[in-house]
């Protein structure tokens, strides 16, 4: 308790300069008040209003795009060493204001600060990580023919629009906008409606690092405005986004005027299939972390409990147990393993699986029910006796919601991994390597776990198939996408030129 007082005491001390003057725009180093007015931020955690928010509009995308735009060339032209510097120094100063960033990212997102002061962390990785990479992602191939010496290099694409979740906002903004500055892009974020506060403190902190003005801009804002905008803008080369899968097939349709070349993380159905030669006691402790942490508002989590009929009865009924004995309570409070759903509409959303599962035909076999009356808190919930053609199978929840179908035959497993629109994860859990390497092959998901719940390394791709999304984050792959290649190819000798309209 004395934690949790004090983890609000030093919130409050955060807080306090927003309260009084509300979080404005950054665009070229200043602070900008939004066009359309302000818009107040809510905490899931008691419905208050945390402070009001500059409201973007398509006249404040502009002028940040222009501040992009500007301050492009000589950000590009940087030399390498000298941005890397000031990436490792954002690393550093989100390091020094972790504790800051998580206890905002609780009070604005309702996620557990046990799993969001590890997140603050991990933007700081980020940061690092790319930071290694700056000095060779221009490299490019020397590919010898028999006439031609040619050579590839790669450039910055350009100013990028990154528009992000309010799911974890602080990690997944760093996810994309650390490799955009690494390849010499400039950026304009859109941060979700929902969670603007970390997105403000990123910006601090780059600019403290000595981040030039116009290179990140942050425009607050909704998206069918705001983020329509950006997609729309002619300055603006290319969008890395995160957010819902009807949102992407958006996002593409906008950019399509201008020929946006767009990265799509979207959602996610994703199933976790235990069969019965597994480590039970390891696979039980995967399913309940892949659903139950981050308020399973998490794109990656296994919503699909997949599990053998042989083992289905004695598997559920430790689930259950374990389920149950979830702890549900403040955000701040640092044994609190679930925290409020994040807005009145996602908590709507997300109780209406209850009933809708109670009509499918499905028990409600733990949870299925909110808690008090003061924010948007739900029990985690475990829906058992469901096939895979129920919408608590098929549609994401995005809550601490799971879902669990039997089945008997490893190709029946298969078939009902793959019947979904998504396309994120997948976990397998069996001891059978050959089944193992088998099913994953055949299994449709950008990224798959044998044995292990998702476990980040950032070398990896990460991205779906299917509905889940297009392109690949991490590693090179990150720059694949915020550069364009370029080929020149130099001539060896004089090699025959075919002569048109010669005598
Ligand atoms: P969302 O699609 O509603 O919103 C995401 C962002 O898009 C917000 O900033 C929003 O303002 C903006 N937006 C909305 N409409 C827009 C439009 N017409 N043009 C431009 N921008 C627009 O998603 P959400 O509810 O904030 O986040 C939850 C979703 O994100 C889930 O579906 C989850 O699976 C997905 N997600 C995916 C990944 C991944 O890596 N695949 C990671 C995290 C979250």
């Amino acid at each position: 308790m004395n934690v949790l007082n004090d983890n609000i005491n030093k919130l409050n001390n955060h807080l306090e300069r927003f309260r009084a003057g509300g979080i404005m725009n950054r665009v070229a180093g200043q602070d900008m008040p939004g066009t359309g007015g302000m818009f107040p931020s809510i905490s899931p955690v008691d419905k208050s209003v945390i402070c009001d928010v500059a409201l973007g509009t398509a006249a404040d995308i502009d002028r940040a795009a222009n501040a992009a735009h500007d301050a492009f060339a000589s950000w590009r032209d940087m030399p390498a060493m000298t941005r890397k510097k000031i990436l490792v120094r954002i690393a550093d100063g989100i390091e020094a204001r972790a504790e800051e960033i998580a206890l905002c990212e609780c009070w604005d997102t309702g996620q557990a600060y046990k799993f969001m002061s590890k997140a603050a962390l991990r933007g700081a990785e980020n940061f690092r990580y790319f930071a290694d990479q700056v000095v060779q992602a221009r490299d490019g191939q020397h590919l010898q023919s028999p006439t031609l010496m040619n050579v590839t290099t790669r450039k910055p694409i350009g100013p990028v629009g990154v528009i992000t979740p309010w799911n974890t906002p602080f990690m997944l903004s760093t996810w994309k906008i650390a490799p955009a500055l690494a390849a010499g892009c400039t950026v304009v974020h859109k941060p979700a409606e929902a969670s603007p506060l970390t997105a403000r403190l990123l910006v601090e902190i780059s600019e403290e690092a000595g981040l030039p003005p116009g290179v990140l801009n942050t425009v607050n804002g909704f998206g069918d405005d705001a983020g329509k905008a950006l997609c729309e803008h002619p300055a603006i080369k290319a969008i890395a986004f995160v957010g819902e899968s009807r949102t992407g097939s958006l996002i593409t349709k906008q950019g399509a005027d201008t020929l946006k070349r767009n990265h799509l993380e979207l959602g996610g159905k994703n199933p976790v299939i235990v069969f019965d030669d597994a480590d039970l006691e390891r696979a039980l402790d995967a399913v309940i972390f892949m659903i139950y942490s981050i308020n399973g508002e998490r794109c990656t989590s296994s919503s699909r409990l997949l599990i053998q009929d042989t083992i289905r009865e004695e598997f559920e009924a430790k689930l259950i147990a374990r389920v149950n004995r979830i702890k549900v309570g403040h955000p701040l409070d640092p044994a609190t393993e679930i925290g409020p759903l994040v807005s009145q509409e996602h908590f709507d959303k997300v109780t209406s699986y209850f009933e809708i599962a109670r009509q499918d035909g499905a028990t409600v076999a733990a949870g299925g029910e909110t808690v008090g009356n003061d924010g948007y808190f739900v029990r985690p919930t475990l829906f058992t006796g469901a096939n895979n053609q129920m919408r608590i199978a098929q549609e994401e929840i995005f809550g601490p919601v799971l879902t669990s179908i039997s089945f008997s035959t490893e190709e029946e497993a298969l078939q009902i991994a793959n019947d979904t629109d998504y396309g994120l994860t997948g976990y397998v859990w069996t001891n059978d390597l050959t089944r193992a390497l088998r099913f994953t092959d055949r299994l449709d998901a950008g990224m798959i776990w044998v044995n292990s719940e998702n476990v980040r390394h950032l070398p990896t791709p990460f991205g779906g198939v299917k509905a889940s999304g297009i392109g690949r984050d991490g590693g090179d792959w990150s720059f694949e996408f915020y550069m364009e290649q370029k080929h020149i190819g130099f001539a060896t000798g004089q090699h025959k030129i075919t002569k048109l309209g010669a005598l």
